[in-house]
């Protein structure tokens, strides 16, 4: 059984296929790391950097952190790092960082509100026998007698709500660890600190809700366990994916990267996607002109009592007819159903649904072993579907 993260968890949760390149199939990344990375990563190092220095009774100047933050960052910056927001550059991540450090100096100095007990701990769940979870806490601290601390650095640009936070399960999970790590917890308070608001969100999670979650996260296992097929699901995440050129949602984007502006317009997939695309829209426009003409001709046919409009040299034949609607009824849907099969009806209407049942294999609804009970008598062919849309190039 392999050991789980919360990140590993919730990858899985916001796309399969990245699951599947990350942890099954262990590749390598194929884009550097994201700017936003990048910058929460030299953040956390210098607050790492502020609470060792803390435990050695040095508390470190802010004009010291900066000038450490500003070193790490001109050291470990490279090309590769990648900048999706494309109206930002480098420098102005540096300087957001930069402020997020000061800031938060400010508003904790001198720092003698907790006894921190480690900064990037890392800590294992035991969920059940052979599940184990493991994760890094940014850092633990205590207070009075039984009070813990789990301390997060948020460095994102979004600031949750109060309920995003009390459905957050990474903090909840590493309390277990916690609670079963020193005995005489008592408490164990779980602190964010979004850097770019200077605020803190704080909970507590009961006894009750970490059961449930513990059981929540076991039935995540499982169901990743037992996945076989691992689908692109595209998100708004996808702009920060770095396994974007080898997606096959992505892949084209990239495909054409190198590409002159000419190239780009000449090449086969964009020149079809285009073609396609204004295709589509006509299409609307003039289903949307043909279906009001259309009611207009059943209302002028029904007004005139004629069933044919000749036009110059065509004539338009107007065929009016009643459909059958089934009631929702349950009840009397299973009646209709009986006096169906009475008058030897049911059978000849009965028809065999291929759409339905091959939605039903590609959603999983049919198990293994009835798959393989239906498979005899079945034969699966490509179907292709276009759904056109507009798209906003990353950082657009
Ligand atoms: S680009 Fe999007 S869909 Fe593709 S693997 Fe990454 S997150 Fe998934």
């Amino acid at each position: 059984m392999p050991l789980y993260s919360h990140s590993r968890i919730s990858t899985f949760e916001s796309c399969p296929l990245k699951y599947k390149f990350s942890y099954i199939d262990k590749l390598e990344a194929e884009l550097g790391n994201s700017i936003e990375a990048f910058m929460g990563s030299m953040v956390h190092m210098v607050l790492e950097r502020l609470y060792t220095d803390l435990k050695f009774l040095k508390i470190p100047k802010k004009e010291e952190l900066i000038k450490l933050y500003n070193k790490e960052w001109k050291k470990n910056y490279d090309d590769s790092i990648v900048i999706v927001r494309k109206n930002y550059d480098a420098e102005n991540y540096r300087k957001m960082g930069e402020k997020y450090i000061s800031d938060y100096y400010d508003h904790y100095h001198p720092f003698d509100r907790a006894k921190t007990i480690g900064c990037e701990m890392r800590i294992t769940v035991e969920l059940k026998p052979g599940y184990t979870l493991q994760g890094y806490i940014d850092r633990l601290s205590f207070k009075e007698d039984g009070v813990y601390e789990i301390h997060d650095y948020k460095t994102s640009g979004h600031l949750p709500s109060q309920e995003d936070i009390e459905n957050d399960r990474q903090l909840a999970l590493y309390s277990l660890a916690v609670r079963k790590m020193f005995p005489d917890v008592e408490r164990v308070i779980l602190i964010w600190h979004y850097l770019a608001f200077d605020k803190e969100l704080r909970t507590e999670k009961s006894e009750g809700d970490l059961e449930a979650l513990k059981k929540e996260i076991i039935s995540r296992i499982y169901e990743i366990e037992n996945s076989h097929e691992f689908k692109p699901k595209e998100s708004p995440l996808c702009n920060w994916c770095q396994y974007q050129p080898i997606c096959p949602r992505r892949k084209h984007l990239f495909k054409n990267e190198e590409a002159s502006p000419e190239e780009f317009a000449q090449e086969d997939g964009v020149e079809l996607a285009n073609t396609y695309f204004k295709l589509s829209q006509k299409k609307k426009e003039i289903e949307t002109q043909m279906d009001e003409v259309k009611d207009k001709i059943y209302k002028y046919a029904d007004r005139n009592n004629v069933d044919t409009l000749y036009g110059s040299s065509v004539k338009i034949r107007v065929w009016k007819g009643e459909s059958v609607k089934i009631t929702d009824n349950e009840e009397k849907r299973e009646e209709l159903i009986n006096v169906l099969k009475d008058i030897n009806l049911y059978n000849e209407l009965l028809k065999l649904d291929t759409y339905k049942l091959s939605k039903m294999f590609r959603t999983g609804q049919i198990s293994q072993i009835n798959q393989s009970l239906i498979k005899p008598y079945i034969s699966k062919e490509p179907i292709y579907r276009l759904y056109p849309s507009r798209f906003d190039w990353p950082g657009d």
